[in-house]
């Protein structure tokens, strides 16, 4: 494998090359309201290194130049009654284990501003959220005048800023420079060592135990396993107060303190397990050949006929339908169903097929619905159902044998 410079989650030069795709979309959650703007979306490049110092995962060719998080970006997941679920559940799981009631609680890039608007609802508490996309005409009625929203991005300036917990969910693996990023924030914590701060990214064991393309793509530059993400905070003047995994183990979470010692204790460093370092080196070929057996599927059910469709047109949608190179105009895959009503009739990025609405299978009427996120199939197949839809919903890890 080929080296690169250094790691930067843990700053040791131990980076190898291990999986290319290119081209990719810039942006998977951005809106694109037409066919040629999809058609012509910016293109990037992944290029991921493996740290076997820290265990890090980092796509090495990531431009954050070419990214533009604006209020086009519609990323939520809360249309998704099995989401909620998880959210409400998690809000009410950190404010009983950490005694969120009555305290100042800030959230470092907070959407459209749901989790903040909970936990300070839920908890009585006081709260700022953080977001170049967050959109004021869609603030959360729940939590009130308690929320402040600030339409930016959580940098330096803003270290003054106090509070007793610290949120920040699916925003670190968009962040190039954890190691820089993760230490800000620990000069934002300065002396309050009773602050807690949480952070949840994607699990990237269950990415690599499952080859599961589609969770890669360009705007997450980022990759934590539970120990890459624990050597991050370590070595950024933090102690681990707890490392678990949610949401059907796509999600990892981390709470931690700040410690009194003052150095980064590079030498503390886990390394990645034999398990994690055989997972990475064995991705590439794995990934490869269920790409082929997908495309193989799809071609094969064109033939026969039969109208597929994607449900899911967030990351996982584009980043499968891009690592297939299923352009719409080969008629293999012609549309993108979401529950979102904010993406109807925009189109993916890159491959240009239109995002509809489940109503609109009443008269498309697939035979094959592709599920890109396991998770909701309950949900799809009482979607499908209240539409009058016999179709057979395809899980998106149905690799091995898809027909
Ligand atoms: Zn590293």
């Amino acid at each position: 494998m080929e080296q690169i410079s250094s790691c930067p989650n843990c700053t040791k030069k131990s980076v190898e090359i291990f999986y290319t795709v290119d081209p990719v979309p810039v942006h998977s959650v951005m809106l694109v309201s037409t066919r040629e703007e999809a058609l012509h979306f910016p293109a990037g490049k992944i290029t991921l290194g493996f740290c076997n110092a820290c265990g890090f995962i980092t796509n090495t060719s990531f431009e954050e130049s070419k990214m533009n998080y604006s209020p086009k970006c519609e990323e939520t997941q809360g249309f998704s009654p099995t989401f909620q679920c998880f959210h409400d559940r998690l809000a009410k799981d950190l404010i009983e284990r950490y005694g969120l009631r009555d305290k100042s609680v800030l959230e470092i890039g907070c959407g459209k501003g749901e989790f903040i608007s909970m936990l300070c609802a839920m908890g009585g508490n006081r709260g700022i959220g953080f977001d170049p996309a967050f959109v004021p005409q869609r603030r959360p009625v729940q939590g009130g005048d308690a929320v402040e929203f600030i339409e930016d991005f959580y940098s330096e300036k803003y270290v003054h800023i106090k509070a007793d917990f610290i949120a920040c969910k699916m925003t670190l693996e968009h962040i190039p420079d954890t190691h820089q990023f993760v230490s800000m924030v620990r000069r934002a914590v300065g002396e309050n060592f009773d602050t807690i701060v949480f952070f949840q990214v994607p699990d990237m064991s269950r990415v690599l135990k499952d080859v599961a393309f589609w969770d890669v793509y360009h705007e997450h530059c980022s990759y934590f396993t539970a120990s890459a993400l624990r050597n991050l905070f370590v070595t950024s003047g933090f102690d681990v107060v707890d490392v678990w995994t949610d949401y059907d183990d796509q999600y990892l979470m981390i709470t931690a303190r700040p410690t009194k010692r003052l150095l980064s204790d590079a030498n503390s460093l886990i390394p990645p397990s034999r398990t994690e370092v055989n997972a990475v080196r064995s991705f590439t070929c794995e990934a490869e050949r269920r790409i082929h057996l997908w495309q193989h599927a799809v071609n094969h059910l064109k033939q026969e006929g039969q109208h597929v469709v994607i449900w899911g047109s967030g990351s996982k949608g584009v980043a499968f339908l891009s690592a297939l190179g299923a352009h719409v105009d080969d008629g293999c895959i012609e549309y993108a169903v979401d529950i979102n009503p904010y993406r109807k009739g925009c189109f993916m990025p890159g491959t240009a097929q239109e995002i509809v609405e489940p109503a609109f299978l009443s008269a498309y009427r697939p035979e094959v619905v592709i599920a890109m996120n396991s998770i909701y199939i309950p949900e799809i197949g009482a979607d499908l159902k209240r539409h009058g839809i016999r179709a057979t919903v395809m899980p998106i890890e149905a690799i091995e044998a898809p027909v």
